[in-house]
């Protein structure tokens, strides 16, 4: 049974306990009130989700069961209603109303403000102006738009009606956005004439138009006016947004709605396989964002909050709208690239918009590490007080850059573990408790109990990888997978009894810390040690000259699988045959021979989602020298593929 346990190979030993002018601040501001508070949360769960729903939700009428769970299947707060866009605008007028609610900037440099008052005027506008064009509690709307206003206006006006979302990134193809459509029935779609990318004119209309055609049982399209380009139209189909929304009764009574009403269906990054269509409903949702928000993002009223997430993803719904929006915070909204019309882009935003709290994802750290200093140094970044990632593993070099070159040594990092289907966060640090260590997610939060498992779902020792699992049902989860529930008792229920299974391998150390080691199906299995792909990459990525680094397991007659290696330096130019023989020294160095990789490949990209996550499946194919399989409908650019068989050829 050993042989199934995955080795951990990285050691770290630096830790960093949280700044003293941070924690004195803090919410929860030591390890002994963490400890006792999510003791409390799991000795008795029902009773904690239950309480925190009373004290931190606004409700038309009160629940009188906290949870009815007929595994695999989980309903919360039955017999309560309430109404999701009440609670993230109604509720703070009165003591909230002057204050800022979204600041945004476009990436040509147009800027806007709404207060609370005015996002609450807007969000009922859009709402009587979606039921006047037929949408009713239940429909589903797409919304394929910019980073801008009107996409949170949106999503909260849908909230409002009772409504069910479905956003969709508006980097998808007309394809992909029309499969999403014919899956969640959608009756409308709300997009923009076209969205600012690198100085170029995304059409986004066009693509809808196309979408469309594609799949036509779509009645109507409702467009915002972003660039003025000239675009076709269907006067029986599309409608103005400025023509109907703007010059709707900004009167609105929100309705309050069974707790389990559906609230969006959002689809997976696609990184292992055909995106999920996961389904979430509506009070537990906003429990679980309201509350991880409120204590994981430390959150004060003089904040001003930017998570860098599309709203496409569910980063973006949990913690740029919901989550933040419940707690009555500032958020930053920016429509455009990080890197344009400079890579400097992202902290002159924060110098401007005095940014305090700054949240985004791994992928995004390296790029920024591999434009260099340069770029950051003309800009005061003295306004952050708490820096967060989500998405992937962080490599802990990448970490120690984030700490020290963006939080000056002086911002906490919260290390954010969680999924499309966790809704929210689940492992994370509290910035004013946690002693935090470069790699690791840190402890469970209040309500929530991980474990590491072996294959027949027994707990594992401290440091031996496993399975990850969530051992209770916690408010904010799925659901269900939208019309397939088949799939979803299989993908999460089906590999241990009563646990849910992520898909995620991880170990936890003696202090409790929960690593996260990369995707169960990309562990590499080499002469009979079970290695992770999260820990390899991060070796080569602790090399001076390595950007990144994708980690794949190739067949191998005497090893089972030897270790192929695609990685991409700061400098492209630099690599030639010394430099690989040199990685493959400083792989050994660091971890040992058992990961001396067989083969390194520089490349000038690694293939991602759209939501920026590293394709190993694809690699797989790459290095075995075949034809990649699989779904490709959420790979971001797919040249790279053909510059990958050369480089390997
Ligand atoms: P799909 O499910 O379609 O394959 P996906 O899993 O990438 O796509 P998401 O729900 O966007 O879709 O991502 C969740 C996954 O991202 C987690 O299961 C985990 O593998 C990874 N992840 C997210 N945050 C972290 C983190 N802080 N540390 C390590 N891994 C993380
Ligand atoms: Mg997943």
């Amino acid at each position: 049974m050993n042989d199934h346990h995955i080795k951990t190979v990285l050691s770290e030993s630096r830790e960093f306990p949280p700044p003293e002018a941070f924690q004195s601040r803090a919410h929860i501001q030591s390890m002994e009130a963490y400890e006792t508070l999510w003791k409390a949360s799991c000795d008795d769960p029902e009773r904690f989700w239950g309480e925190q729903a009373k004290n931190l939700l606004h409700w038309q009428e009160d629940f009188t069961q906290v949870l009815d769970w007929k595994a695999p299947y989980a309903r919360w707060f039955d017999g309560g209603k309430l109404n999701v866009s009440e609670n993230c605008l109604d509720r703070h007028l009165d003591k909230l109303g002057d204050k800022p609610a979204i600041i945004w900037e476009g990436e040509p440099g147009d800027k806007a403000t709404y207060t609370y008052r005015e996002l609450h005027q807007a969000v009922c506008r859009c709402a009587n102006a979606l039921s006047d064009m037929g949408i009713q509690a239940g429909d589903t709307v797409s919304l394929y738009m910019p980073m801008i206003p009107e996409l949170a206006i949106a999503v909260l006006a849908c909230a409002r009606i009772g409504a069910i979302h479905s956003v969709v990134f508006a980097g998808f193809s007309a394809e992909a956005l029309a499969e999403r459509n014919r899956d969640a029935s959608a009756k409308l779609v709300i997009t923009a004439d076209a969205l600012w990318r690198r100085g170029n004119e995304l059409a986004l209309k066009d693509t809808v138009d196309e979408a469309l055609r594609i799949y036509d049982k779509v009645d109507k399209v409702l467009v915002v006016r972003r660039t003025g380009r000239s675009i076709n139209w269907d006067s029986g189909r599309d409608h103005w947004w400025h023509d109907t929304v703007e010059k709707a009764n900004a009167d609105h009574k929100a309705q309050g709605f069974p707790s389990e009403q559906a609230l969006f269906i959002l689809y997976t990054s696609g990184s292992t396989g055909k995106p999920k269509g996961i389904l979430h409903t509506s009070a537990g949702y906003l429990l679980g964002t309201t509350l991880s928000s409120r204590y994981i993002f430390d959150l004060k009223d003089d904040d001003v909050y930017w998570c860098t997430a599309d709203v496409g993803w569910i980063t973006g719904h949990s913690y740029v709208v919901y989550g933040p929006l419940s707690n009555g915070a500032t958020i930053f909204m920016y429509e455009g690239a990080p890197d344009f019309p400079h890579q400097g882009r992202f902290w002159e935003l924060i110098e401007r918009y005095k940014i305090s709290i700054f949240y985004t994802a791994p992928t995004a750290i390296r790029a920024f590490m591999k434009w260099g200093e340069d770029a950051i140094e003309p800009f005061d970044l003295s306004s952050l007080r708490l820096l967060g990632t989500v998405g992937e593993p962080i490599n802990p070099e990448a970490w120690m850059w984030f700490r020290e070159t963006i939080g000056k040594d002086k911002c906490p990092i919260v290390d954010t573990w969680w999924q499309t289907e966790t809704g929210s966060i689940m492992i994370s640090p509290l910035p004013g408790a946690t002693p935090t260590v470069p790699g690791t997610a840190t402890k469970p939060f209040f309500g929530i109990q991980p474990d590491i498992v072996d294959q027949d779902g027994q707990s594992l020792a401290d440091n031996q990888g496993g399975y990850l699992v969530i051992r209770k049902p916690w408010p904010s989860m799925l659901r269900t997978i939208h019309g397939d529930s088949e799939r979803y008792e299989k993908t999460y229920w089906s590999h241990f009894k009563s646990l849910y299974f992520t898909g995620d391998g991880a170990r936890r150390d003696e202090k409790g810390n929960f690593w996260i080691m990369g995707r169960i199906d990309d562990v590499l299995n080499v002469a009979g040690h079970r290695l992770s792909t999260m820990e390899i990459e991060s070796a080569l990525v602790s090399h001076p000259h390595v950007a990144e680094a994708a980690v794949v397991g190739k067949a191998d007659d005497v090893k089972g699988q030897a270790i192929a290696c695609f990685v991409t330096l700061h400098d492209h130019e630099l690599g030639d045959p010394a430099l690989n023989q040199s990685l493959k020294d400083h792989v050994v160095q660091h971890i040992g021979a058992l990961a001396r990789p067989e083969t390194i490949i520089f490349t000038k990209a690694l293939p991602k989602t759209r939501s920026g996550k590293i394709m190993r499946r694809l690699l797989r194919d790459v290095a075995a020298g075949e034809e990649a399989q699989g779904d490709m409908t959420t790979l971001e650019d797919s040249s790279i593929l053909e510059d990958l068989k050369e480089s390997s050829a």
